[in-house]
């Protein structure tokens, strides 16, 4: 019923020549398909018109996120961009709530929730980022700490297609550190995201699409998959090269 997806966040990494290369690598690797995977590549603002203008080219099988939105339309909001200027460049997913952008930037849940509606009203899909400190779950509170993110987050969201809200569960502690959950870890998680996604959207939770991100790899990613609740990734270091990420998009074929 959910469709796989593995979704690439290049942070704020290649300038914007590598990106239109990799992206062309990208396209020359996946000009065959993806066998049912749907693909999401997220590279920094300034070089989204460029990877966009690849993927227009050469047909790739491949959607356009960006890395974060303001929820206003326009205005005096200096450095920040408005979903309007991502539709505009191709973006039809975004990226919100990344741990990088609560713990460097201070993004609030309040603020991902804004994001999330201002992006849907867009017709943007979010892919709202939730997860716990090591901290916090060496405090044994990372279900709860997770659980309580999820209800700030999806607040007075509306749903009307659930493939077009997507959440990635991130454990701050495994991302960017080599440092995996294992797959239980991630389902133990993931199960009660779902659950939660159900008292809130009710019969439309089955069709949101939860993904884990935390140094997933090609050598881990099919491990996550075999779990109920686990719909793909989110992919940060082993999506900065082709061969990697491509990888990973042919081990979630199913
Ligand atoms: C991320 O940034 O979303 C991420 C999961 O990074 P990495 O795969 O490098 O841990």
């Amino acid at each position: 019923m959910r469709k796989r997806m593995i979704a690439g966040n290049w942070k704020m990494n290649k300038t914007y020549s590598e990106a239109v290369v990799l992206a062309e690598e990208l396209a020359c690797a996946l000009a065959d398909g993806t066998k049912g995977v749907d693909v999401v590549v997220c590279p920094p603002a300034v070089d989204l018109k460029g990877v966009g203008a690849v993927i227009d080219q050469k047909a790739a099988p491949v959607a356009l996120g960006a890395q974060n939105v303001y929820w206003e339309e326009s205005g005096a909001y200096t450095g920040e961009t408005a979903p309007d200027m991502l539709t505009a460049v191709g973006a039809t997913y975004c990226i919100i709530g990344h741990s990088e952008r609560r713990g460097y930037f201070g993004e609030t849940d309040e603020d991902v929730n804004r994001k999330a509606k201002a992006l849907m009203a867009h017709g943007i899909v979010p892919i709202s980022c939730c997860g716990e400190s090591l901290e916090t779950r060496e405090a044994g509170e990372h279900v709860a700490f997770v659980v309580n993110q999820i209800k700030a987050d999806t607040e007075g969201l509306e749903i009307t297609d659930p493939s077009k809200y997507v959440i990635a569960y991130e454990p701050i502690w495994a991302i960017g550190t080599g440092k995996t959950a294992t797959a239980d870890d991630a389902q133990e998680v993931i199960g009660a995201i779902r659950e939660t996604l159900r008292e809130v959207f009710g019969e439309k939770a089955e069709g949101i699409r939860i993904l884990y991100g935390g140094s997933a790899n090609p050598g881990n990613i099919a491990g996550f998959l075999e779990k109920q609740d686990i719909d793909g990734a989110l992919v940060g270091g082993a999506s900065l090269k082709a061969e990697s990420f491509v990888a990973m998009i042919e081990s979630s074929a199913e």
